[in-house]
């Protein structure tokens, strides 16, 4: 494009000196010399619009194809981000996607919280014994399946996600103690309903579950943290059970 541009200035330059030659010129000898440089020129210029047009169809042929590149690489960087968010097991989200739900659902850009929102902390009772017993297959079939009576157990609202190896976090918006509490329940029961088939044998899987809820402008993890300490009391006090943070000391 600057090409033609400067193709364009020298164009308009030089038919502009001829057109003062003209002017000032009677001669027909020189009127004629400066017709064929007229012609010349012209031809120039359209030999020049011609090369143009070849160059600029190649260019927008060129976009087009960079459009359908950036098409494909969106489309692939949201199926890598999905992945990344996504736990491989159990195909609940990870802590990760936990962390940036908590982020656009719970506190606003300066970090204040939005709503009231309760935090359950599950941890799955003896996996070790059950791996032990079961073999790390059982572990993991345990570990699916929990998952997907956790995700029965729970709203739409609500956020589940597997935190780290047998330990599951459920964000509940909207939410008090006496919920939190209800919801707990449910789901302990819900685990240990039935047991987990696996290769022709059967699994109890029961959790233990601490609760606690937000308060003030406390962070996420001061939520988390009381609900944690929840499910060590709830391991002491003999596991398959659901303990809230008012048992705290
Ligand atoms: P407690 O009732 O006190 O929670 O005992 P626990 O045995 O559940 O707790 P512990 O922390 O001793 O053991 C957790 C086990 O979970 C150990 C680890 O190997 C197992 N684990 C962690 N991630 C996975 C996984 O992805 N698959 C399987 N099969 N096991 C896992
Ligand atoms: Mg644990
Ligand atoms: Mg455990």
């Amino acid at each position: 494009l600057s090409t033609a541009a400067a193709g364009s200035d020298d164009f308009m330059q030089r038919t502009t000196e001829i057109r003062q030659r003209l002017e000032a010129s009677n001669d027909l000898g020189d009127l004629r010399a400066l017709q064929a440089v007229l012609v010349d020129l012209t031809a120039g210029a359209a030999r020049s619009a011609s090369d143009m047009k070849a160059n600029l169809g190649e260019l927008s042929a060129q976009v087009h194809s960079s459009q359908e590149q950036i098409a494909h690489l969106e489309h692939k960087l949201s199926e890598t981000r999905a992945v990344m968010n996504l736990d491989p097991l159990t195909r609940i989200p990870n802590r990760r996607a936990l962390d940036q739900w908590i982020g656009t659902h719970l506190y606003d850009g300066d970090g204040r919280r939005c709503q009231a929102y309760g935090v359950l902390v599950l941890d799955l009772d003896h996996f070790k014994v059950v791996n032990d017993t079961f073999g790390h297959l059982g572990g993991d079939r345990v570990l699916v399946e929990a998952a997907r009576r956790l995700k029965l157990g729970i709203r739409d609202i609500d956020f589940l996600a597997r935190y780290g190896g047998e330990e599951f976090v459920i964000v509940l918006p909207d939410c008090d103690l006496q919920v939190g509490a209800a919801v707990a329940e449910r789901i302990c029961r819900l685990l240990d309903v039935a047991p987990v088939s696996h290769d022709g044998q059967e699994i109890r899987v029961t959790t233990s579950i601490g609760v606690a809820v937000a308060r003030g402008q406390e962070a996420f993890s001061a939520v988390f943290e009381r609900a944690d300490q929840c499910v060590y009391i709830a391991k002491e006090g003999g596991r398959n059970q659901a303990v809230t943070e008012d048992r705290l000391p």
